[in-house]
């Protein structure tokens, strides 16, 4: 189990959660957690099980196996409860289109009543999210772009003030503008105390924003982290040699795990996981080395890297070819 550190309490966590669809493994013994105040990440590509994942949290499908807690809640119990205090942002909302933005606020209001039992709360916050956003209190649904749509979808989601944002491909269809104005709530969210679970494709913005990342590749953790230490374990170490005759991957036993190989005639990049930059420095005592360079790759080579090896279509080496 890939255990993650819990400094300031865990609002998931997930153990040993299975889901599968008539036989088919969906979600394959996920444990993590996700600390209080993160904005996490998770990555997967189409099909790993992200969504799958988010359904279960939600208490909306139940697991086969395994245990979900959120927020001290069991969501395959108390569903509504947990539902209650999360916002969730799906990928393809589904908003009432002959309303309007602002009568589907009003709509929303009345299921998110305040401890003095008015929606006063919840619509002077919509009304707020709406006007930051830009959009036109009076114009329906049907009519909106489809970002305007999202930022509608979100704004209902933060009206209800929720410590845990759930948000499935918040960002898909969305122009670069609008994508970044979304993030950028996102981060003032967190900073707000609040934890944000965000699925997406878009890794450098999940990159921009986030403070863990968990990689999942067909319904399993490859691994859970927060994001600066991922980066700082994670080396791309580009090695030229004198000859063609050179090693395809680094010797072992140096402190260095192989993540990804690339090769060309003389040269090599390696993707490697290791203590420190020092156990990477070592390889320059290799024979027959030229030169040598360490990098901190970014998170989508580090994403790509670590999934290649699990895609046979993608052998390592062959689809990353070195000039
Ligand atoms: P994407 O990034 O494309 O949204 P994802 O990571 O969210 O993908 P899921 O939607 O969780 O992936 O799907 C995981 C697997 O479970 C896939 O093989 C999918 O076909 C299958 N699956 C998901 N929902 C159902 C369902 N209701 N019935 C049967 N199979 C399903």
């Amino acid at each position: 189990m890939i255990e993650m550190q819990n400094r300031a309490g865990s609002v998931i966590r997930l153990e040993g959660l299975v889901k599968k669809y008539r036989g088919k493994v969906a979600v394959d013994g996920i444990s993590l957690s996700v600390p209080e105040g993160a904005i996490f990440g998770l990555l997967g590509e189409n099909g790993a099980g992200k969504t799958t994942t988010i359904s279960m949290l939600l208490g909306l499908v139940p697991p086969d196996a395994g245990r979900i807690e959120v927020m001290g809640m069991n969501p395959t119990r108390q569903g509504l409860e947990v539902r209650k205090r999360i916002g969730y942002v799906p990928e393809a909302p589904v908003l009432y289109d002959w309303m309007t933005v602002s009568e589907i606020g009003w709509f929303a209001a009345a299921f998110h009543l305040d401890e003095q039992g008015t929606t006063a709360g919840y619509q002077a916050r919509y009304g707020e999210l709406v006007r930051g956003f830009g959009l036109p209190m009076r114009q329906k649904i049907k009519t909106l772009s489809k970002g305007m749509r999202s930022k509608v979808s979100l704004s209902l989601a933060l009206a209800a003030d929720p410590p845990l944002l759930i948000l499935d491909e918040p960002t898909s269809g969305l122009d670069v503008l609008v994508r970044r104005e979304f993030l950028e709530s996102m981060v003032d969210l967190a900073g707000a105390g609040r934890t944000v679970l965000l699925s997406s494709h878009q890794i450098s913005e999940v990159e921009r924003v986030a403070s863990h990342v968990a990689l999942v590749h067909q319904g399993r953790l490859i691994l859970a982290e927060p994001l600066d230490e991922l980066k700082a374990r994670t080396f791309a170490v580009s090695v030229i040699f004198t000859s063609r005759d050179h090693p395809s991957i680094p010797p072992e036993n140096r402190g260095l795990d192989l993540i990804d190989a690339a090769e060309g005639a003389r040269q090599v990049r390696w993707l490697v996981s290791a203590k420190d930059r020092a156990a990477c420095e070592q390889l320059r005592a290799l024979p027959g080395v030229e030169s040598l360079e360490i990098e901190t790759p970014n998170l989508e080579e580090i994403y790509i890297g670590y999934m290649r090896r699990r895609r046979p279509e993608l052998e390592p080496g062959l689809a990353v070819q070195v000039a």
